[in-house]
């Protein structure tokens, strides 16, 4: 039996759901009744100003880089390792990213060296939440607020974890959630807009709309609809908001039962890391993680490539993630560096993701905890 690496969880309801959108309610394209709810869904259980869903994290990046105004020329600070994604939203405005390095302890962006890489061309800071794991929030939003800069939190992994008790994506003055079928909770594809600056919303709504006022429109504000900003299509369809519902209902219980994979694999594995064979996150400081992937960082890439062929042969399928966006075609003729990459360049070669599912048995576990053992000849 083969243990794959990821494996999209249905929570019962989704189909139940997307009957009742096109057979009840009769409505098929966006923000009719399921998508209202998942609106409120994420602004109770979040707590931030207003919440869109959008096509896909992408998509809501691509909004918060118009919300901001962004120009040509305008420099965005973020990390290197992350997704092409959180970089091409501002590329496409003709901004410029500027990549800095990570932590080591936490492979979040390092708040010292955005601090360093501000220049009187810098806009926007996106911090990006990787694995769930908090950025050092209060000091990223120091600098920020002291530069007159805006922050966008790439939040696509980090649907309810906190940083001191405020849900990741609700602290910058926008947040992005993703909920593509990698993430926790899922529509297939799928994103969100948290908007914490109200002074976002009514733009938010327009540019969400096509660059229309049609929002207005169907609460009866004004008399017909018309084009008064840019804008694009944002709103995903009263299918993918059934869809999203029927998750989100689950939400807690899904984030529970991930989390709980995942203090089993720290505890079964932290042993290796105790006679510094690997490395396993960071755990335990005042932040809460949502289990969004569990990681060991070898001691050589060689030797995870030598891991990812041992776990293979017994049927488990773990993989690497990010090409460091500064080493690729597209950053390095886009985006520009801002200090050594040392700790991403290094990271990124020895980082290895395990299998990490709502449904991953607990023998599933044990046998990828076993063949990660065994790797090192440590018997269980
Ligand atoms: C998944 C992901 C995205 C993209 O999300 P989509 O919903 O697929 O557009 C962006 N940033 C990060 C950090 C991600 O993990």
């Amino acid at each position: 039996m083969k243990i794959p690496f990821n494996k999209p969880f249905i929570a019962g309801k989704e189909l139940h759901y997307i009957a009742q959108a096109v057979m009840v309610e009769s409505h098929l394209s966006g923000d009719g009744p399921f998508t209202r709810r998942c609106h409120q869904w994420l602004e109770n259980k979040l707590g931030c100003a207003r919440a869109f869903l959008t096509h896909s994290c992408t998509a809501a990046l691509e909004m918060a880089a118009i919300l901001f105004d962004v120009q040509p020329g305008d420099e965005v600070i973020m990390p290197s390792f992350t997704f092409v994604s959180t970089a091409n939203a501002f590329v496409l405005r003709g901004a410029v990213p500027v990549f800095v390095d990570i932590r080591p302890e936490t492979l979040t962006v390092d708040e010292e060296k955005i601090r360093q890489a501000v220049t009187p061309k810098t806009r926007v800071v996106v911090p990006v939440h990787y694995a769930g794991m908090p950025c050092a929030m209060d000091e990223i939003m120091e600098t920020a607020l002291a530069r007159g800069l805006w922050v966008v939190e790439d939040a696509a992994q980090a649907l309810l974890s906190t940083y001191k008790g405020k849900s990741l994506g609700t602290i910058g003055h926008l947040g992005c959630l993703s909920f593509h079928e990698t993430k926790n909770i899922i529509s297939g594809e799928g994103g969100g807009l948290l908007v914490n600056d109200p002074q976002f919303i009514e733009r938010a709504e327009i540019i969400r709309e096509k660059g229309t006022d049609r929002g207005s429109f169907s609460r009866g504000e004004v008399d017909k609809y018309t084009w008064v900003d840019i804008g694009s299509s944002f709103l995903p369809s009263e299918m993918v908001g059934a869809f999203l519902y029927a998750q989100l209902e689950q939400a807690e219980q899904i984030i529970a039962a991930r989390r709980r994979i995942f203090d089993r694999y720290y505890h079964a594995l932290r042993p290796l890391e105790e006679e510094g064979l690997v490395r396993l996150p960071l755990v335990g400081n005042e932040s809460v993680c949502n289990g969004h992937l569990f990681y060991v960082i070898t001691r050589s890439p060689e030797e995870r490539t030598r891991m990812i062929q041992h776990l293979r042969k017994k049927g488990i399928l773990a993989v690497f993630h990010y090409v460091p966006l500064h080493s690729s075609p597209a950053g390095m003729k886009y985006g520009r560096l801002a200090g050594d990459m040392s700790v991403t360049d290094d990271i990124s070669s020895r980082l290895l993701r395990l299998p990490l599912y709502y449904e991953m048995r607990d023998e599933d576990l044990d046998r990828v905890v076993a063949a990660v053992k065994e790797f090192y000849g440590r018997g269980s």
